[in-house]
């Protein structure tokens, strides 16, 4: 389409985020909170600390340039439950507890919210569920819609936010998710209808909102919708327009930008087009131009995310000006900004002392990528040379970055070459399994465990006693060799048939490995809000891998070495890796993944030779990196497949490979499951009934399998006869000859007493149905 360019109006404003991280560039807002929570501060004090990070936050995005800045964006826990909040839709089971915030906390998190002595007459109430959003690591409580929830709004919250920015001298634009994307994310409960069929009861909230926010003087509201990015729900591009129409014609409001990210929001961007909305926001790192262009924006603010707001690469300004310019002529008025919210990445490269120069030189953190949002916005709007000094300067990291000997290791390249599907096959499964048999001679019904046994405060304290060189390694060798010698006792005596090492020497299961793997750097202080308090600190995978030592040996055979059971051999499989990481961005992400399954390969060749006969390789991730739209998740799980059987096609046909997934919802991973053609695939099941028995029975799938017969996630200990129920019914499914009997997932988070319990019971069970 042609679009006269006299329409074009003056930018209302040219730099912005979507929204920003609120944990605190320290982790202060996780300690109030957790201070709080367990009765060890007031209110006042946790009030204080998050009113402070938020003034923290405006004033850097101003300092920076920004010159609209997103308010409502601090969140005590999770915006989703906000956003409940807000429409009043929090279940009636945490209706009794009569103080707001210790509502909301207990809604979060479970039991009373709070714990101080002033709440302790409040009955314990179950939380709400928590999931994934969208394809980040962050996760968001599952707001419960039921036949009686009655939407009210209130807009507490965001009028604080907005009145408090205000007071600072800050003209904020208030943030909310948008209805479709509520109510699309929202699971109904108690036979109530999908909630989407109460669409147009909480359009009609929204446009109360508008109102109340005109009248406190916000001049613009955006409006989340990255649900416009999937194909989760029929006739998204429709749904669109038929709120935003109803929404733009409220007569006082303020001017509104629907936000997108996380993809291409494709044939819902032109029904946005149409309706009487003032400003759109696209991811183009996600979700590229073409869609832009041709959406019938010329009238419209498009809010261009050109700056990655998900990953930590240094932006090419040069590419991403480029980028932009391609737009001119076909939006009304252009503002820069991160593809999404900085919450999916840390704060600052300040005080990353650890990293090396060039490497320092090829990233940008959230306040770094402000710093590139602004840059930009300036450029677009008087030339490049107004900025010659960022755009030089992002020139040479990236020269630097795609010089860097250490991007370009021949050896791997030569290896990745090289592949062919032999590679990754291994002789057919029920040969295998004949051969394995008669090497491992298990009884039918074999019980074992998911790896980890539980991180006690001795292991915790020896980690820490090595970081500050309280201890030297050969204490610590010894101190985590006396933990492994105290699980394998306990096994022992419990009467598992496979045992395993217990990975006390391991913080975290992806971070384990980047430390020793090349191609790999971790951050100190590159923490990202997982959910809630809880904080995750995503290695860089920036080069090459190689793995220069065997990672894992030493501990396995240590451990094989205390008993004449067979130990399994415990490694994390390159898709998880991958997921858990912020990944190099200059190669397609199979490439990657085949380098970290060759390193996983040569591991599991080294523990083969160093005795183990059964070797597990865990992807609970697998899931995970599943693209949000249909058409694109067969390529990702073939790739994803393809590394998983590389990292496990290297070991003779008599060594037993075990993979491991935890997540109950299986949908489009089912196949790929059988793909990866593990011999033994233990699987989260308890929660679900078995439920995944039956689909994997119906396909056809005939390898071994252990569905997790009691839940590891709660404290509970399972009696023996639920166990032996939970086995019976999946015994229905599956032929004892090919059913493991193991818990869920692994044991870290539990104590040594609930696990020997449980795990006593369990091995009970197995032998009652035997
Ligand atoms: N082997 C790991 C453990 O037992 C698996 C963890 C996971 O599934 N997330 O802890
Ligand atoms: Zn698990």
């Amino acid at each position: 389409m042609s679009v006269d360019t006299t329409t074009q109006t003056t930018a209302p404003f040219i730099a912005t985020v979507p929204g920003t991280a609120r944990i605190g560039a320290n982790r202060e807002l996780k300690r109030a909170v957790e201070a709080y929570w367990a009765g060890r501060s007031d209110r006042a004090a946790l009030e204080a600390v998050a009113a402070d990070l938020r003034a923290t936050s405006r004033r850097a995005l101003t300092d920076s340039g920004i010159d609209s800045v997103p308010v409502n964006t601090f969140s005590y826990y999770d915006q989703v439950l906000d956003t409940a909040v807000m429409l009043g839709a929090l279940p009636p089971r945490v209706e009794a507890i009569s103080d707001p915030l210790d509502r909301y906390f207990a809604a979060a998190r479970g039991g009373a919210g709070h714990s101080g002595p002033d709440h302790s007459d409040t009955d314990s109430v179950a939380p709400l569920e928590m999931t994934k959003w969208f394809d980040t690591n962050y996760h968001y409580i599952v707001p419960e819609i039921g036949p009686d929830t009655s939407f009210v709004l209130d807009a507490t919250k965001v009028l604080a936010e907005l009145a408090e920015a205000a007071a600072d001298g800050v003209h904020g634009r208030p943030v909310v998710i948008g209805p479709i994307t509520f109510l699309a994310l929202s699971k109904a409960v108690d036979g109530a209808d999908a909630p989407l069929a109460r669409l147009d009861e909480v359009v009609a909230l929204y446009a109360d909102l508008l109102g109340r926010l005109a009248e406190a003087g916000a001049q613009w509201v955006q409006i989340d919708e990255p649900i416009l990015v999937t194909d989760a729900v029929e006739n998204l591009p429709a749904l669109a327009e038929s709120v935003y129409s109803t929404l733009s014609e409220v007569a006082t409001r303020p001017s509104i930008l629907v936000q997108t990210y996380f993809g291409d929001a494709r044939e819902s961007l032109a029904a946005l087009a149409r309706t009487g909305v003032e400003g759109v926001g696209v991811d183009v790192v996600a979700g590229g131009v073409e869609s832009v262009k041709s959406a019938g924006l010329g009238d419209k603010v498009v809010v261009a995310g050109v700056v990655d707001g998900r990953n930590v690469w240094r932006t090419d300004l040069d590419a991403a000006l480029a980028t932009l310019e391609s737009l001119r002529g076909s939006v009304g008025s252009l503002a820069v900004s991160t593809s999404c919210s900085t919450l999916h990445v840390p704060y600052t490269l300040a005080g990353e002392d650890g990293l090396d120069d060039a490497l320092r030189g090829w990233l940008a953190f959230a306040s770094e990528k402000h710093d590139e949002v602004v840059a930009l916005a300036r450029a677009y709007a008087n030339g490049r040379a107004d900025q010659d000094e960022a755009f030089d300067a992002a020139a040479t990291a990236l020269a630097s970055r795609t010089n860097d000997p250490r991007l370009h290791v021949d050896s791997v390249r030569t290896r990745l070459a090289g592949l062919s599907s032999a590679d990754w096959t291994r002789p057919d499964s029920a040969a295998r399994r004949a051969v394995q048999h008669a090497a491992l001679n298990l009884p039918a019904l074999a019980t074992t465990t998911i790896g980890s046994y539980p991180q006690t405060t001795d292991i915790r304290k020896a980690r820490q006693a090595l970081r500050t060189g309280a201890i030297d390694d050969a204490e610590y060798t010894r101190r985590m060799r006396a933990e492994i010698a105290d699980v394998i006792a306990l096994q022992e005596t419990i009467g598992l048939d496979v045992l395993v090492h217990g990975e006390p020497e391991r913080n975290d299961m992806v971070q384990y490995f980047a430390e020793q793997l090349d191609g790999f750097f971790a951050t100190s202080n590159g923490w990202v809000q997982s959910y809630g308090s809880r904080c995750v600190r995503p290695p860089i995978l920036f080069g090459d891998v190689v793995r220069p030592t065997p990672m894992t040996v030493d501990w396995t055979a240590y451990a094989q070495s205390l008993t004449a059971k067979p130990v399994k051999g415990m490694l994390t499989g390159p898709v998880t890796i991958l997921a858990w990481s912020f990944v190099r961005d200059d190669q397609p992400l199979a490439e990657t993944a085949n380098q970290v399954a060759f390193a996983i390969r040569d591991e599991t060749i080294d523990l083969e030779q160093s005795g183990a006969a059964i070797i597990q390789v865990d992807e609970p991730a697998l899931r995970e990196l599943l693209p949000l739209r249909a058409a694109d998740r067969a390529a990702y799980l073939a790739w994803a497949v393809t590394a998983f059987r590389l990292s496990t096609s290297g070991v003779a046909d008599a060594t037993q490979i075990h993979t491991h997934l935890c997540y109950s919802e299986f949908g489009e991973v089912i196949g790929a499951i059988a793909d990866l053609d593990a011999d033994v695939t233990s699987i989260e099941a308890a929660r679900s009934h078995m439920e995944v028995l039956a689909d994997l029975n119906g396909i056809g799938f005939a390898n071994q399998v252990g569905p997790g017969v009691y839940d590891i996630h709660s404290p509970r200990v399972p009696a023996a006869d639920e166990v032996t129920a939970s086995l019976r019914e999946a015994l229905s499914a599956v032929p004892a000859d090919r059913l493991w009997v193991n818990p869920d997932c692994g044991l870290k988070t539990r104590t040594t007493d609930e696990v020997a319990e449980a795990l006593t019971n369990m091995v009970a069970a197995a032998h009652a149905v035997r």
